[in-house]
């Protein structure tokens, strides 16, 4: 059985469900990752890397390529597939200012390209971004509408196309213990699919979040990275996001249940 992720820069995977992504990966499933940038615009924080050596664009992006190729062997996944499209940046003014980013890209072109993506690798359950984005950023609320228009439009196409679209998601308890609204970025506990425990992953967790130097910074600086990201070693949540067929229950107790 297949899952596919589908991302928009490297370190969402493990930000947003690395122990899931690692779960299955260990249980034997082939777990694959689009991430349709390569993170390009991202800020480094880490003092042992001079911004001036990787400057934002080509450079930055192949920085980050390596990190989220190490990301993925540390999780268990397949190596990362890239579309190629452009960091749009963060917050949104630096994005909308940033015509080559993705989220200035022709969303039908960028549908029918993870679509191509789904047929030719059969996924069973597709991850992507939510609605919000999970906290905001441009990429990822068009790349959830590209997701999804793929998800449906799948069932044009396919014999056996993907039953469950699932986003990672916060609950607004979560979130209240974060810099984000959690009015706006949190969702309502009963609308939760399946709260997953990734403690037994944590350290699989913490080793991916740290492949990913630039962003995450140094090892002995981690506990600000946790502040940050409460419950990232915890727990990861999940809403349905699209179904075909059967959900033999809600909440569920697994991603998979009752596929064969
Ligand atoms: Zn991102």
């Amino acid at each position: 059985m297949r899952i596919l992720a589908i991302f928009a820069h490297p370190d969402d995977e493990s930000f947003f469900c690395g122990g899931t992504l690692a779960h299955y990966a260990a249980q034997g499933l082939e777990v694959y990752l689009i991430s349709a940038t390569r993170g390009e615009q991202g800020e480094i924080r880490h003092p042992a890397i001079d911004p001036e050596r990787y400057p934002k664009g080509a450079a930055r992006g192949a920085l980050r390529e390596a990190e989220l190729r190490a990301a993925c062997a540390i999780l268990g996944l397949r190596p990362p597939i890239f579309l190629g499209y452009q960091d749009s940046g963060y917050p949104l003014a630096a994005a909308r200012a940033n015509p080559k980013g993705l989220m200035h890209q022709d969303l039908g072109l960028l549908e029918e390209e993870l679509l191509q993506h789904i047929v030719r690798l059969q996924p069973r359950v597709l991850i992507g971004f939510d609605p919000q984005g999970y906290y905001g950023h441009p990429d990822h609320i068009h790349l959830h509408r590209a997701t999804l228009g793929a998800f449906w439009r799948a069932g044009n196409v396919m014999e056996a196309p993907p039953e469950r679209l699932f986003f990672p998601v916060r609950p607004v308890e979560r979130v209240a213990q974060t810099q984000f609204d959690p009015l706006r970025y949190g969702v309502a506990a009963n609308s939760v699919a399946l709260c997953r425990d990734v403690r037994p992953y944590a350290e699989t967790i913490r080793r991916a979040l740290l492949a990913h130097r630039s962003q995450v910074g140094p090892e002995e600086d981690f506990p600000k990275v946790l502040e940050a990201w409460p419950g990232v070693l915890e727990e990861e949540c999940f809403v349905l996001g699209g179904l075909r067929g059967r959900c033999p229950r809600m909440p569920l107790g697994d991603l998979l249940e009752g596929l064969e």
